[in-house]
């Protein structure tokens, strides 16, 4: 499944935060024969709808959709300068799917700041440097070889004048990700590049920033069109022990309406380019994870692979349409309940049974 992995200054809170996703672990509680990797940590994505898709079907267990975040320790300054520890480090960000920033808001003078002081936009612009500088050695070396395989692949010109094309938004101190509305990063898809990956950014802030709206709409502002979240990573980990009752009142004491750990993945989710359709009955009501996009067959196979190959079609109502009929028959009566076929192309919050040839 897909990854976000995360990355950050040390002292910024990534531990903190890592040790409260892994304890919220889902997979222990829904799936207790899954493999749990120690540095991969697992949340719910979020789903009311599931709630009210129980009731209505009977179902016994409700399976929300997950988001997975990997832990990538280890040192970042320098490590375009390809120094052991460094070329890991780059290797494992290489491997996730997207890139989830920690970033240190909080002022605390018993937590030593690597660079001495409380900077975020400084901290960002240390990790994007040192991953534009990795992903321009990328590029210095495919060069090269691209302009000799381009001589004899006509294809491959128009992939050299990507990779050109990179180099300078790269050159210029911006992320491929950042320029994405002018450059189409599926020519370069070969070179996995660092920075053409999403990102999201979470500020690991304390009380007085989450609750000055004007700070957090400016440090949104300069992550544009990353995704942020803003969030207490040492309060996630108390809200944690506490019931829900106790839970409410420590984030209304922060001015948050939701824990973080819910607000980043659902953040996760859409910055990995996902989303979800829903299935009901009376064992289960679930969410099921596909690619924005996917087409019928395609979400049929994510349930099993037999799906996709039997496909014949799929009996789709919208949530919104069966939370206000109350019930199959009556959004049926209705006249909500469609028939799709194997070019439809889901929709969010679609609820589907699938009809296919075994
Ligand atoms: P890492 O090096 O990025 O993994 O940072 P850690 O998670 O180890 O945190 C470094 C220190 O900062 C620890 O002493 C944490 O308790 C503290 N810390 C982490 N998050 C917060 C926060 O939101 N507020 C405050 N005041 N301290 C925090």
């Amino acid at each position: 499944s897909l990854t976000l992995g995360i990355v950050g200054l040390p002292n910024v809170g990534k531990s903190t935060l890592f040790n409260a996703l892994t304890r919220n672990d889902v997979l222990a509680a829904n799936y207790p024969f899954a493999t749990i990797e120690p540095n991969i940590g697992v949340v719910e994505l979020p789903d009311t709808r599931l709630v009210r898709l129980a009731e209505i079907f009977g179902s016994e267990r409700i399976l929300p959709a997950t988001v997975s975040f990997v832990d990538i320790a280890g040192i970042v300054k320098g490590a375009s300068e390809g120094e052991g520890m460094g070329n890991q480090f780059l290797a494992n960000i290489r491997e996730a799917d997207a890139i989830c920033q920690v970033v240190r808001v909080f002022a605390d003078d018993d937590v030593v700041h690597v660079d001495g002081r409380v900077d975020p936009l400084a901290d960002i612009s240390v990790i994007e440097t040192e991953l534009i500088l990795a992903d321009l050695q990328t590029i210095e070396k495919a060069i090269p070889r691209l302009e000799k395989d381009a001589r004899k692949n006509k294809d491959l010109v128009e992939v050299l004048e990507a990779t050109k094309k990179a180099e300078e938004i790269l050159t210029s101190g911006s992320t491929l990700f950042a320029a994405k509305d002018s450059f189409d990063t599926s020519l370069v898809r070969e070179l996995h590049l660092m920075t053409a990956k999403p990102f999201l950014y979470v500020f690991n802030a304390d009380e007085s920033v989450l609750t000055d709206d004007a700070r957090k709409a400016e440090l949104k502002a300069s992550i544009a069109p990353a995704d942020a979240v803003f969030l207490d990573a040492k309060v996630e980990s108390e809200l944690l022990e506490l019931d829900e009752a106790d839970a409410q009142e420590l984030l209304d004491s922060i001015g948050q309406d939701e824990p973080g750990l819910r607000s980043l993945a659902r953040a996760g989710f859409h910055t990995l380019g996902l989303q979800t359709y829903l299935t009901a009955g009376p064992k289960e009501s679930r969410a099921w994870t596909i690619h924005k996009g996917d087409t019928a067959p395609q979400a049929a196979g994510v349930i099993h692979t037999d799906f996709e190959k039997g496909f014949i079609k799929a009996e789709i109502v919208s949530f919104d349409d069966l939370d206000a009929a109350g019930s199959m028959a009556a959004a049926k009566a209705a006249g909500k309940v469609r028939m799709e076929g194997k070019d439809y192309v889901m929709q969010d919050g679609d609820v589907v049974e699938f009809r296919f040839n075994v």
